[in-house]
C-alpha cells in the first residue's frame, strides 16, 4: 500500500555535498507503477509539484523537491535479464551498488561506470553521469528502453527505436518518473588497473595521447604542485586472476590514506589555508605506483568519504590541455588554496539530446573544494573556473555546481529545443519542475 509521510513527520531532504536542502510537504513511497500513477494524477489535479528522489548525490539543485518527494526505495531490483542479448531491465530505484550482484548470475556487467556507486540508476542516467574512456559513453548511453510515468499520469513504454529515447535516457528528471530502465550490458569482465605518479606537465600534455591509447584513462592533478596520479584501466576477459595489493593493503591505501588521512589534511588546510601548498606537496610526493587486477566494478568504483563540492565541465577533447594550463595560471594568479585534486577524464560521442558528449567526444575537467572550506572563497574559485569553461563553450555536468541558464545552454546543445518539445508533451503542466530546472530549461514552453 502507498506509504505517505506528511506534515511535521516529513524529514528535511539534504544532498550529499551539503549544498542543497528542502522540506517537502509530502513524502510518498509507491510500491508499483499503479500507485505512482495515482500519486501523479492526484498531484496534477491539486496543482502540486512532484520530484522523484535519487540518492541525493547531485551537487546542483537538480534534485531539490518542492511539494511532493517520491521515494523509490520500494521500487528496486531486477525485473528481467536476457543473457543472450546482454540486456537487463531494472526498477528505477535500484542503486548502482546493488547492480553487480543482480547481474552476476547472468554473467553480465555494466559497460562503464563513474567513480562511485552510491547513486540510483535513474539518478545517474538523469544527470549524464559518466566515467572515462573514449570508446565508452556515459551511463545513459547504455539505456535501450524505459518505462516512464509522465506528467499527465500516462505510462509510456519507450523502446530502442522510439524517437523519445534520446530525451528519456538523460531527462534531468524533467519528463516524468522513470519506473524501469533496460540497459545494454556486456559480458562480465576483469580489468587491470595501473596507477602511476607522473608530473602534472606530463599528465596534461600527454593526456590526449594516453586517452586515445587506453581503454580508460584519467588523471588527478594536485594544484600548487607538479604532481599528478595517472590511472589507466585495461579491459581483460571474463576470467582473470585477481592480483595486486590484498584486502588489508587496499583498505590502508583507499580508506586510511585516501580518505581518513586525507580528511585530516583537508581540515588543516581549512584552518590554515597558507599551509595548503605544503600539504599538497607532501600528498603529491606520497603518491605511489600500484597495479592490480579485479572485477570491472571493483576497479571502476572507489570509496569517497571526505565530503566535497564539485563543478565539472565538458569541453572539446582537444581543448583539454589549454583549459588545464589556463586553470593552473588562474589558481596561481588568484592565489587560491585548493586542497582537492583536479580530475580529468574523457567520454565517447553520443546522440542523446542533453548529453555533455552529444555530437562529439568530450574531455571533462572536474574541480572540487572541501565541504568545510570558506564558502565565499570556494564560490569565487568555482566562478573563475567556470569563466574559463564558458570561454571554451563548455557544457556543465547537470548534477554538479554551475550557474548556466537556458539561454547559454541552448547555444551549446544543438538538440536543446528538441528536448524542450519532448518536455512540453511529457510534462505540459511542469509538475516535475523546480527552480534549477526553471533556470536551465526555462519555465515556459518555447
Ligand atoms: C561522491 C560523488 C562522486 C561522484 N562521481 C561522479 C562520477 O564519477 N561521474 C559523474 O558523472 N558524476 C559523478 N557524481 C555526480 C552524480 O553521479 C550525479 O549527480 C547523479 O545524478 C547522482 O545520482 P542520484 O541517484 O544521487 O540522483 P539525485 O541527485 O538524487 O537526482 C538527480 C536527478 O535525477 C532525478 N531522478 C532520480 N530518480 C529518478 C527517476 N526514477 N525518474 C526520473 N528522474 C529521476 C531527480 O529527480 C533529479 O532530477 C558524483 C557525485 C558524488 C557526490
Amino acid at each position: 500500500m502507498l506509504s505517505i509521510t506528511q506534515g511535521s513527520a516529513t524529514p528535511v531532504w539534504r544532498n550529499w555535498g551539503g549544498t542543497q536542502s528542502a522540506a517537502p510537504s509530502l513524502v510518498v513511497t509507491p510500491h508499483d507503477t499503479a500507485e505512482l500513477v495515482e500519486v501523479i494524477t492526484r498531484a496534477r489535479s491539486d496543482g502540486r509539484t512532484v520530484k522523484p528522489a535519487g540518492a541525493g548525490h547531485s551537487f546542483s539543485g537538480i534534485g531539490v523537491p518542492g511539494d511532493i518527494l517520491v521515494d523509490l526505495s520500494a521500487m528496486r531490483g531486477l525485473i528481467e535479464a536476457d543473457a543472450d542479448r546482454s540486456r537487463v531491465t531494472l526498477r528505477g530505484g535500484t542503486h548502482l551498488f546493488e547492480i553487480p550482484e543482480l547481474l552476476a548470475p547472468h554473467r553480465l556487467a555494466m559497460a562503464n561506470l563513474g567513480d562511485v556507486d552510491r547513486q540510483t540508476i535513474t539518478g545517474a542516467t538523469s544527470t549524464g553521469t559518466h566515467g572515462t574512456g573514449l570508446r565508452f559513453g556515459g551511463i545513459s548511453t547504455q539505456v535501450v528502453g524505459a518505462t516512464i510515468v509522465t506528467g499527465t499520469g500516462a505510462v509510456r513504454t519507450i523502446g530502442e527505436d522510439d524517437p523519445d529515447l534520446p530525451a528519456v535516457a538523460l531527462g534531468l528528471g524533467a519528463l516524468g518518473v522513470v519506473v524501469d530502465l533496460t540497459l545494454a550490458c556486456v559480458p562480465a569482465f576483469y580489468m587491470r588497473a595501473e596507477e602511476l605518479p607522473v608530473s602534472a606537465d606530463d599528465a596534461i600534455d600527454g593526456f590526449l595521447e594516453r586517452v586515445h591509447a587506453h581503454d580508460h584513462h584519467e588523471f588527478y592533478w594536485f594544484p600548487h604542485t607538479n604532481c599528478a596520479l595517472a590511472k589507466t584501466n585495461t579491459r581483460l576477459g571474463p576470467i582473470a586472476e585477481v592480483s595486486g595489493p590484498g584486502r588489508v593493503r587496499r583498505w590502508i591505501d583507499d580508506e586510511l590514506l585516501s580518505n581518513k588521512l586525507y580528511h585530516g589534511m583537508c581540515e588543516i588546510g581549512r584552518r590554515i589555508p597558507s599551509a595548503v601548498p605544503t600539504i599538497a606537496q607532501v600528498a603529491g610526493r606520497a603518491l605511489s605506483a600500484r597495479t592490480y587486477t579485479d572485477t570491472s566494478t571493483r576497479v571502476f568504483i572507489s570509496s569517497r568519504t571526505v565530503r566535497f563540492r564539485e563543478m565539472e565541465y565538458a569541453v572539446e577533447l582537444d581543448a583539454i590541455p589549454d583549459v588545464l594550463h589556463e586553470i593552473r595560471t588562474m589558481i596561481d594568479r588568484r592565489r587560491y588554496r585548493v586542497s582537492f585534486p583536479i580530475e580529468v577524464r574523457a567520454a565517447a560521442a553520443d546522440d542523446l539530446m542533453l548529453s555533455t558528449a552529444s555530437g562529439g567526444a568530450r574531455g571533462y575537467v572536474a574541480v572540487h573544494r572541501y565541504h568545510r572550506d570558506n564558502p565565499a572563497d570556494a564560490a569565487a574559485y568555482f566562478a573563475d573556473v567556470e569563466a574559463i569553461m564558458v570561454e571554451h563553450r563548455g557544457r556543465p555536468h547537470w548534477g554538479k555546481m554551475h550557474t548556466r541558464d537556458a539561454e547559454y545552454l541552448r547555444g551549446v546543445y544543438p538538440r536543446f529545443d528538441e528536448f524542450l518539445s519532448v518536455r512540453d508533451r511529457f510534462d505540459p503542466d511542469r509538475m516535475f519542475t523546480n527552480p534549477y530546472l526553471d533556470r536551465v530549461l526555462g519555465p515556459t514552453a518555447v
